[in-house]
Parts: C-alpha cells; sequence; structure tokens
C-alpha cells in the first residue's frame, strides 16, 4: 500500500484522516516518523501555515506528505479569527475562552454568517498543490452540545437547525470544511501518487 504523512500529531484529526483515506492508503502520523519538531506556524495565512508543515515534513521524510490548517471566518468581525482561531482568547488555546470572547464580540450583531475553511497543501516531489474546503453556517447565539472541539458548540451550518456539536461526529464528517478539502486531495493523490 502507498504510504503518505499527514503532518499532524492530533490523535483525532489523524484518526478522521484514516477512515477517509485508510482504504487505498498507508496514513502515516508525526509519531510514527519519529517527527517530535515544534513547528512554527508563522504565516499570514491558511495557505501559508499550511504549507510551512508540509514542507519542513516532506524535507524530513521525503515521503509525500500533507499538512492541513483550519479556522473559523465570521463575517461581521471581518473574518476574524481565521487563522488565530485556536488563539483568538489568548494563549495556552483554551476552546470555552474562545467560545465566550466570541460571543461577547457578537452580542446584538445581526449578521452572524460565519465559515470554517480548512486549507491542505500536498507536498511530493515534482509537486506543491492546495485543495480548500468550506462549510458555510451561523454562530449561534449561546454555546450548545457535547461533541467535537473547538468552535463547534457555537457553529450552525447552513441547512441545518442545531450546531456541530449537537449534531456530531456522522454529520459532522461528512459536510465538514475538513471533509470538502479530503475529498479534492483524495481525487489529486489517486492520479498523482
Ligand atoms: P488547526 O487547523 O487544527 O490548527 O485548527 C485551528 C483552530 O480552528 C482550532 O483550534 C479550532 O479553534 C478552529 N477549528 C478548526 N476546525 C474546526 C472544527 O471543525 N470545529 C471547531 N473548530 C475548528
Amino acid at each position: 500500500m502507498k504510504k503518505i504523512v499527514f503532518a499532524s500529531s492530533n490523535p483525532g484529526k489523524i484518526e478522521e484522516i484514516r477512515s477517509i483515506l485508510g482504504k487505498s492508503y498507508q496514513v502515516l502520523g508525526l509519531k510514527d516518523i519519529n517527527f517530535n519538531e515544534e513547528i512554527i506556524e508563522n504565516g499570514s495565512t491558511f495557505e501559508e501555515n499550511a504549507q510551512i508543515k508540509a514542507d519542513r515534513i516532506f524535507e524530513y521524510t521525503g515521503l509525500p506528505c500533507f499538512a492541513d490548517d483550519s479556522g473559523l471566518e465570521v463575517n461581521c468581525l471581518n473574518n476574524a479569527p481565521s487563522i488565530y482561531s485556536a488563539r483568538f482568547a489568548g494563549e495556552p488555546s483554551d476552546s470555552k475562552k474562545n467560545n465566550v470572547l466570541l460571543l461577547e464580540k457578537m452580542k446584538g450583531e445581526i449578521d452572524r454568517s460565519a465559515q470554517f475553511v480548512c486549507v491542505i497543501c500536498l507536498k511530493t516531489k515534482d509537486n506543491t498543490l492546495f485543495f480548500k474546503g468550506i462549510v458555510e453556517g451561523e454562530i449561534a447565539e449561546s454555546m450548545s452540545g457535547k461533541e467535537g472541539f473547538g468552535y463547534d458548540p457555537l457553529f450552525i451550518p447552513r441547512s441545518y437547525t442545531q450546531t456541530f456539536a449537537d449534531l456530531g461526529k456522522e454529520v459532522k464528517n461528512k459536510i465538514s470544511h475538513r471533509k470538502v478539502a479530503l475529498n479534492k486531495l483524495q481525487t489529486a493523490i489517486d492520479t498523482i501518487l
């Protein structure tokens, strides 16, 4: 089976990606390739941050690899928190604090439209390619739901009435920004690798 490295040490994400690509590829995480360095994501876009990770891991292994960067863009906040989604309320990253701050900043806002964005950078010997996934929706007036992570308790995807945290993994993983980007990645690697 062909090997591909996913530049992440987040077990939840690796699992999610294996469940999508795992039939055709052996997906290795950073632990599997003994990579322990911290990669500083100091780019100014999702694309730059994803490429920083993919470049470093490709340099380390020489195997085809991909990295993702994702976040939430809120229209009435000029697309914030965007690439700062994880540390919106400061460091260390705290999802509860991020959600509370987002609600505070959006108090009284009529336009609650927002989108989750995921950019995947694929790096091979001959290619550097980008795949983008977006899921549109709205920011709820209060947190709801127990599943998921990050801003899931506040994000209601378009055509639904509940948050990602209420809807759960099964629904989320069918329509999420990451799933849309991964589908595009899969089409590309099926031809390139
Ligand atoms: P990263 O791409 O794992 O660095 O994600 C950055 C941050 O964006 C996360 O810490 C979350 O705050 C937010 N985020 C990205 N994707 C999701 C999602 O699917 N649900 C909720 N929050 C997300």
